[in-house]
């Protein structure tokens, strides 16, 4: 029977990257997952810290991280870890030939898909904001059939951004798909990895766009991470591209959770999917094993060190209850107002987060779990990703940050 030294739950991003930073260290490391977290139809994008907590866009977000709260994951990680986890994702992603742009001392503003600018701090190499920025021509392409993408939208929304105004054209092209039904971006990013779909969208893309102008698409080059249709692009219709933030599924975290997960394959980390994680075997404030449930029967597998990154509530790590919040696997208490009334505010937007957006579990400094007196719980457990508490994700732009940042941590730690 295989011997584990590492148990990771979760196939999001933070149980990716803790997988591999773990099995990069020699441990022998499993992953069991009930599915495929956001990433999978999330921005690929690595956004860190884009506002602070009065609500100011940040510059650089490595200076800000010392201006967080001290329970924010950052904070407990402190900037020289989260530089780390940062350095540690570049260099994985240009050994895997799929290298990212940017870095912790720099927010860079990428155009979503309503033509607003949001701030993020690592992109792919297709989402270099800084080459729109410096267009003077610019063609947004839309595809017929596509929903959810819209260059009028693009355009009318990008004119009004302070440095944005350009001359903008529209070009709405035809793809081959023909199943009657409207298209999402990872419908004609799938038709762009056949050979016969980008032979056909060469074609007509170099016929409708000028060379010099800079081309803005939706995100659709491609399933897979690798740059070879992006350059054949480039080349053919001698403009840049840049590919916009999507709407989910956007296929930039497509392409990024590939990524991760034939990385873990090259490192012989058996990954076991639709495995439903019920509970874990706990002996004297440890970890020794965990119970996954599925149709058929119970399985236990045992390990020395476990990683819990289920989520938080969206990813289905953590559950709540009338007065209540709990985490799934351990039973772990989530602290929470004892009124419900006030686990949120009336207004769905307003200048600020909302309070249950902060729930989650409270960790020491090596990031196992503790409680609200700051007791151990579990000794061998490590936390990374969403189920953390004392951040915001939507509010402050830090998801995938957090996710690479306590990841690496947890993985190191385990
Ligand atoms: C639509 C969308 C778009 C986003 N875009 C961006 C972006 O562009 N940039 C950015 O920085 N952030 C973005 N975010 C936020 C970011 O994706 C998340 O904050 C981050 O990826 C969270 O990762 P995670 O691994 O902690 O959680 P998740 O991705 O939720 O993964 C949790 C994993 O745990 C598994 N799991 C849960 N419970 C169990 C159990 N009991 N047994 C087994 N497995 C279990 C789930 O199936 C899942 O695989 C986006 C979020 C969403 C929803």
């Amino acid at each position: 029977m295989r011997q584990n030294d590492v148990i990771v739950i979760g196939g999001g991003l933070a149980g990716l990257f803790a997988a591999i930073t773990a099995a990069k260290r020699g441990r022998q490391v499993m992953l069991v997952t009930k599915g495929v977290g956001a990433i999978a139809i999330g921005g690929g994008s690595i956004d860190v810290l884009g506002y602070d907590a009065t609500g100011k866009p940040v510059r650089d977000p490595s200076a800000a991280l010392g201006g967080l709260a001290a329970d924010h994951p950052f904070a407990i990680l402190g900037q020289q870890r989260v530089e780390t986890a940062v350095q540690t994702f570049l260099g994985l992603c240009e050994a895997e030939g799929y290298p990212y742009q940017g870095d912790l001392q720099h927010n860079q503003w990428i155009p979503t898909a309503l033509g607003r600018l949001k701030p993020t701090c690592l992109t792919p190499l297709t989402m270099n904001s800084a080459i729109l920025k410096a267009a003077t021509d610019v063609t947004v392409v839309e595809f017929e059939g596509l929903k959810d993408y819209s260059g009028r939208v693009m355009v009318d929304g990008l004119r009004q951004c302070p440095g944005y105004a350009k001359n903008y054209s529209l070009v709405s092209l035809k793809t081959d798909i023909n199943d009657g039904r409207d298209l999402t971006a990872l419908d004609v990013a799938r038709w762009l990895d056949s050979d016969s779909g980008q032979a056909a969208f060469i074609e007509r893309l170099t016929a409708a766009v000028r060379p010099g102008s800079v081309i803005l698409l939706p995100p659709v080059l491609g399933t897979k991470p690798d740059y070879r249709l992006f350059h054949a692009l480039e080349q053919a219709t001698g403009c840049k591209l840049v590919e916009t933030v999507g709407l989910p599924p956007a296929v930039t975290g497509y392409r990024l959770r590939r990524l991760l997960v034939n990385c873990l394959g090259k490192l012989n980390v058996k990954m076991i999917e639709q495995a439903n994680v019920v509970r874990g075997i706990v002996e004297n404030g440890r970890c020794t094993g965990i119970v996954t449930g599925n149709l058929d029967r119970e399985r236990t597998y045992r390990a020395e060190s476990f990683i819990l990154a289920s989520g938080g509530f969206f990813g289905g790590g953590l559950q709540a209850e009338a007065g209540r919040a709990r985490e799934v696997v351990f039973d772990l208490p989530i602290t929470v107002p004892a009124n419900s009334a006030d686990w949120s505010k009336e207004k769905l937007f307003f200048a600020g987060s909302q309070p249950f957006a902060k729930f989650g579990l409270q960790v020491d400094g090596k990031l196992r779990p503790v409680d609200a007196s700051g007791k151990l719980l579990l000794e061998n457990v490590y936390v990374a990703g969403k189920s953390l508490a004392g951040y915001d994700y939507c509010v402050e732009k830090s998801g995938n940050g957090v996710a690479l940042a306590t990841a690496y941590q947890a993985g190191a730690e385990a």
